[in-house]
Order: structure tokens, then C-alpha cells, then sequence
């Protein structure tokens, strides 16, 4: 989306910010700007969490390889089994874990057998070990009431062999690893990490270890998102802070989109007289937008630098770490595996009235816990201005109040989005 696109087509959701986007157009534009990165590698199993796969993976083996017990207990043959009263059985060998039994078991035999162990032939059932009664050395004695062919696990009954596994575009859980493993996956070809390089702006801004003079701040911005890209899995390149000038900011722009698929900036997009983020995009590469109708979070910079992708997020650290969650995780994910995330929702009761007048889209720090009648209820988790970092810091969730909201009554139903599910 151009920047003409946007002036023509104003948000009709805020009379008053007309330039704006909604938070769904941004994501739309941004969506649309994105080309999904091909370049792949091969990596070890061990290192392919959260790796997007760019591989089918096919089943080479049946998973069980072969049919076995599920129990411990006695393998016989199912139509051996007492219709009713009570049979005694010869127990005639044992089957462990990882061997086999050459014996045959016959009409009036069984073998003992151990979870996991493969069944001996001449058996398709297991009757637990808690539910037969030993009657000497070898002798075993069975009631009536068990079911031909129970606790067999069938060889290829999870996984058959030549089953398509996983596709291109999963990103792979320890599950999947453990799916993986047990298929004998040694290696897998995976997508190339996005590359993002990151720097605050400011003249405000110290480093830690510094001493503040009258009027700065500790540069907070580079350790969240430092925190934040880390947990995106992403290659993270920190340039550093760069002051608010026009000449250096130009320069660490140019830097940053040679060495980065991602460029991520804080700090410089509102419209006071230092901030030159969104002029230094549209005189070296292209803005796509530049406001969205949200609370926290209206400033953002979106557009194209040389190859790179580049967002401008506010320097209020809370809007930071918002924008980060609703616009840049999911563009990092679609990165690699060509899908934009859905975020999880869910439903849940307003321990408190919420102000809010129709117009923006408003995210409220929240924590969502159960209430002692074990329904989930959710409220705000302290002062919400946008520097306030401390109810970031306390949130587990974001309370969502969309553009049409008119407020919140107590006890009324809200939608939230619980961090731990954000993609
Ligand atoms: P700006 O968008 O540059 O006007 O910044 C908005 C607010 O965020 C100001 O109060 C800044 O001091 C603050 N801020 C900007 N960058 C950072 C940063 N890296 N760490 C902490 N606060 C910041
Ligand atoms: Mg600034």
C-alpha cells in the first residue's frame, strides 16, 4: 500500500484521526508487503525448535514398527479367551521390551509379556497382569470378560509408513521433535531465520552504566526488545542507540538494511521537532503508513527500506512492546513460514467498569485469573500510560477493546488475548 492509497482512504473509524488505519488495515498492508523468506539449511533435530520446516517429512518406518503389548501382563490368543467360568493357561515364555519369541503359543498357552515388547506369535491379546492369578511356576489361570485383541498397540497405528508427517511452513514443537526422533530424523531442512537489526533513537537515551544528568533516561527500549526478538527466534543484530540527527539516523538506516531482512527502530515517529524517523524512510526508501487508530501504539512507521522490511515503533516502552505483540511477531512468523499467526481470544468477565469512547482500538494491560466461582475474569493491571512499563510488566494478557466500544460495564464479557498464546 502506497502512501496515496492511505491519504484516500481515510479510517472512518475516528472522525478525528483520519489518516489513521484501523489495527485490521495495518495488518493487512503489512501482510501484503511481506515476501516470505526461501532461503533454507539444514540443521540437527536437537536445534530445530521453533524452526519453520521447508520440507515434507515422510514417514520412513510404521510407528509402532511393530505390533506390540501395552502392558504387562500374558499374551495369548484371543479366541483362547473363557466365554465364561475361568481357564488356566501354561505360561511358556517371556517377551521383553526390544526382543522376540521364537515360540508359538497354542491353544491353552500364553507368554508373559512386558510393555512395550513385541507380541509373540500365535497372540493378539493382553490380558493385564492385575487380572490373572498365578497358580504355581508356569500357570496361570484367566476369568471371563476380556475382549479379543485388547492392550495390542498395532504396528503403524500412530504413524503409518509413507504418511505425510509435517509439511513445509510447520513450526516445529517438542512434540514434533519427539514425532521426529521417533522416525529417525536425524537432520532437518528448515527456513533461514528473518535477520532484524534493531536501535533506539534519542538524544534522551544513556546506556546502562552510565550516570544520568538532569533530563535522561536508561535506554530501556533495547533490552525488551532484545527480550521480545529473542523469543521470536529470530537473528537479532542491536545497532545500538543513534541520536536524533537527521545525518546519523540517515546512515544507521542504510547500514541496517544491508545486513537485515527486518529493520526495527523505537522512538522518533510522533511529530514532534526531533522526530525524523518518517522522513528519513520516505527520503531513502518507501512509507507505507505512519498512524493507526489504536491506544497505545498510534505512531507507527511501516514501510520498505532498501530489501528490508522496516517498522518505526514508538519510544514509549509499553507502545513498543504492543506494536511488537500485534504487528511485528506475526510479520516475523509469515516471514518464514508464509502465515500470518491467528491469536488466540477468548472470552472472559470485567472484574471492573473500563471508560472508553467509540473511535481507537484500545489494549488494556489486564490480568486474567479465575475468580473464586472459577469463571475467568480479567482487569486492568495498573495505571495504562503508555510509558508505564510496570503494568506491562504485571499484564499476563491484553484486554481487547475494539473500535466500536463505548466502554465496559462490571461484569460484562470482554475479549482477551492472553500473552502466552501470542505468535
Ligand atoms: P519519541 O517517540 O522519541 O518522542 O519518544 C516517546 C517517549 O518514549 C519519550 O518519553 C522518550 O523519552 C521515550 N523513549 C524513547 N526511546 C526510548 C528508549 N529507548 N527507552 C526508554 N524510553 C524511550
Ligand atoms: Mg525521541
Amino acid at each position: 500500500m502506497s502512501t496515496a492509497d492511505v491519504t484516500t482512504q481515510p479510517s472512518c473509524a475516528d472522525a478525528s484521526d483520519p489518516l489513521s488505519l484501523t489495527v485490521q488495515q495495518a495488518i493487512d498492508a503489512i501482510r501484503a508487503a511481506l515476501v516470505p523468506i526461501r532461503d533454507q539449511e539444514q540443521v540437527a533435530i536437537r536445534s530445530s525448535l521453533g524452526r519453520v520446516l521447508a520440507e515434507e517429512c515422510i514417514s520412513p518406518i510404521d510407528v509402532p514398527s511393530h505390533t506390540n503389548s501395552a502392558m504387562d501382563g500374558y499374551a495369548l490368543a484371543g479366541a483362547d479367551l473363557p466365554p465364561d467360568g475361568v481357564r488356566e493357561f501354561r505360561v511358556i515364555a517371556t517377551a521383553l521390551a526390544g526382543q522376540t519369541v521364537a515360540e508359538v503359543c497354542t491353544a491353552g498357552e500364553c507368554v508373559r509379556i512386558m510393555t512395550g515388547a513385541p507380541m509373540p506369535p500365535g497372540t493378539d491379546t493382553v490380558v493385564m497382569q492385575e487380572q490373572a492369578e498365578k497358580v504355581g511356576e508356569a500357570q496361570v489361570r484367566i476369568d471371563a470378560g476380556h475382549r479379543v485383541g485388547q492392550n495390542v498397540r498395532q504396528a503403524g497405528e500412530d504413524i503409518a509408513q509413507g504418511a505425510r508427517v509435517f509439511g513445509p511452513g510447520r513450526v516445529l514443537t517438542a512434540a514434533d521433535l519427539g514425532v521426529l526422533a521417533s522416525l529417525g530424523f536425524a537432520e532437518l531442512r528448515v527456513h533461514r531465520r528473518p535477520r532484524v537489526a534493531f536501535f533506539s533513537t534519542g538524544d534522551e537515551l544513556r546506556s546502562i552504566g552510565d550516570v544520568l544528568a538532569e533530563g535522561e533516561i536508561y535506554d530501556s527500549n533495547r533490552y525488551s526488545l532484545f527480550a521480545l526478538l529473542t523469543e521470536a527466534g529470530v537473528d537479532i543484530i542491536d545497532l545500538g542507540v543513534v541520536r536524533d540527527d537527521r545525518a546519523a539516523l540517515a546512515a544507521a538506516f542504510s547500514h541496517a538494511s544491508r545486513v537485515a531482512d527486518v529493520v526495527i527502530t523505537s522512538g522518533g515517529v510522533s511529530v514532534g521537532e526531533a522526530d525524523y524517523t518518517k522522513e528519513i524512510l520516505a527520503n531513502h526508501g518507501k512509507v507505507s503508513f505512519w498512524t493507526i487508530a489504536m491506544k497505545p501504539g498510534r505512531p507507527l512507521t511501516f514501510g520498505q527500506l532498501g530489501q528490508a522490511m522496516f517498522f518505526g515503533l514508538p519510544g514509549n516502552p509499553v507502545a513498543v512492546m504492543l506494536t511488537f505483540h500485534q504487528f511485528v511477531r506475526p510479520a516475523l512468523r509469515y516471514l518464514v513460514s508464509g502465515d500470518w499467526p491467528t491469536q488466540l481470544v477468548i472470552e472472559a468477565r470485567s472484574r471492573l467498569a473500563l471508560k472508553k469512547r467509540p473511535g481507537r482500538f484500545e489494549f488494556v494491560r489486564g490480568i486474567l485469573s479465575y475468580d473464586d466461582q472459577g469463571r475467568l475474569s480479567v482487569g486492568p493491571s495498573g495505571a495504562q500510560g503508555s510509558g508505564i512499563l510496570t503494568s506491562m510488566s504485571r499484564a499476563n494478557c491484553y484486554i481487547l477493546l475494539a473500535e466500536d466500544c463505548g466502554g465496559v460495564s462490571e461484569g460484562e464479557t470482554v475479549s482477551v488475548q492472553p500473552f502466552s498464546t501470542l505468535l
